[in-house]
């Protein structure tokens, strides 16, 4: 049994945790406010935003403004003082992030380039793209807290290596391989958790959500009280492999039949395009027949998923992936498929939304593991 008591540098490392996120929330505030609103003694607040300056966390030139006597000290938060990179790593592409304090992604780079472990000028091209957005972030080397390398596959519990990978076929390859030509701190990150997570961690009301990924395979993550819910083996949310067609299913990659990825990956669209979703959506918009109906049938299966879902979460669900930045467009007619499976009443329109992140999503959702890791141990 642990005691309850909690040691005096628990306690003031808590404060300082709590003034910084203070500050963060209001982005401008005076010392007297903080302890007033904190309930903290004047020396404890002055301590810790002596340490957070120092640490060059926080910016102290500016002013508040009062209404007669002295302009007080601003304190603010300096939302590059450090700088988290993700990577997301998909079969025709390397997309690099850089994520500031806030979340915000200030530097991008996408190239189309094809998977290739064995090839080591794949691996070096990893390496530049997190070089191209350090460098056009102006990342200096102490400000960096990590690199979140974000993939195609279930990851071992220290990110340390690739447990399941069959979607690109490199199960048990390991961080440093990957990460050969990225010198600096780095981790793997399950591209669904990366994505989902990146949808809540900017917009709270998503509470308790489901993130269904739509891309070249179909993901998942469950997002229960803000964060990720990972079951005991790193394997919840696996909705790609629910059974749905009975009998005489496609053979999905994960060697079953039937799996819900079978009949939901973004090949069952652009199979008819060529590999461009964004021709199959000019096509289903231009009223071509075959287009209309892939996408009848596609989101026949998709309603039902999502349906599904909702029974079982009751939270948000939140459509991602390459096909869910599309979805806008189409919501309407998918809420009106999933209501008439709804035995309750609620109604999709209430809690059915597409991503507000696109193609950079895992990528930014796999920097925030080192945000998250900076915030809890300032
Ligand atoms: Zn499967």
């Amino acid at each position: 049994m642990g005691t309850d008591k909690i040691s005096a540098n628990e306690i003031k490392a808590k404060n300082r945790q709590n003034i910084y996120q203070y500050i963060r929330e209001r982005g401008s505030v005076s010392k007297q406010e903080i302890v007033v609103d904190m309930q903290l003694s004047l020396p404890t607040v002055t301590a810790n935003l002596d340490y957070l300056k120092k640490q060059g966390l926080i910016d102290t030139s500016g002013k508040i403004k009062h209404t007669g006597g002295r302009n007080a000290t601003a304190f603010s938060y300096i939302k590059n003082a450090r700088t988290a990179i993700g990577v997301d790593i998909t079969a025709n592409h390397i997309t690099a992030v850089a994520v500031d304090l806030s979340g915000e992604i200030v530097s991008m780079e996408r190239r189309r380039i094809q998977f290739n472990l064995e090839d080591d000028l794949y691996l070096r091209e990893i390496g530049e793209v997190v070089e191209c957005v350090k460098r056009d972030a102006q990342i200096a080397d102490t400000n960096l807290l990590g690199v979140g390398i974000s993939v195609q596959s279930l990851i071992s519990n220290d990110g340390e290596y690739i447990e399941y990978g069959k979607a690109l076929n490199f199960t048990r390859r390991r961080r440093e391989e990957i990460a050969a030509y990225v010198p600096y701190r780095s981790r793997l990150v399950h591209d669904s958790y990366a994505a989902g997570y990146r949808e809540t961690w900017t917009n709270h009301k998503f509470q308790n959500a489901f993130y269904i990924s739509l891309s070249n395979s179909v993901g998942g993550s469950v997002i229960i009280d803000d964060a990720i819910y990972e079951g005991n083996t790193h394997k919840g949310g696996e909705i790609g492999h629910l059974e749905v067609v009975s009998e005489g299913g496609e053979l999905c990659y994960c060697g079953r039949r039937g799996c819900f990825d079978t009949v939901c990956r973004a090949g069952k669209l652009t199979d008819y395009t060529e590999g461009s979703l964004e021709e199959f959506f000019h096509l289903l918009e231009n009223g071509d027949e075959t287009a209309r109906s892939l996408w009848n049938t596609y989101l026949d299966h998709l309603s039902r998923a999502i349906h599904n879902v909702r029974m079982l979460f009751d939270g948000m669900v939140i459509l991602g992936g390459y096909v869910g930045a599309y979805m806008g467009k189409y919501l309407d007619d998918i809420y009106r498929r999933v209501d008439e499976r709804n035995p309750f009443g609620d109604r999709a329109k209430d809690y059915l939304v597409e991503c507000q992140y696109k193609v950079e999503a895992s990528a930014a959702g796999a920097a925030l593991f080192y945000i998250d890791e900076f915030l809890e141990n300032i």
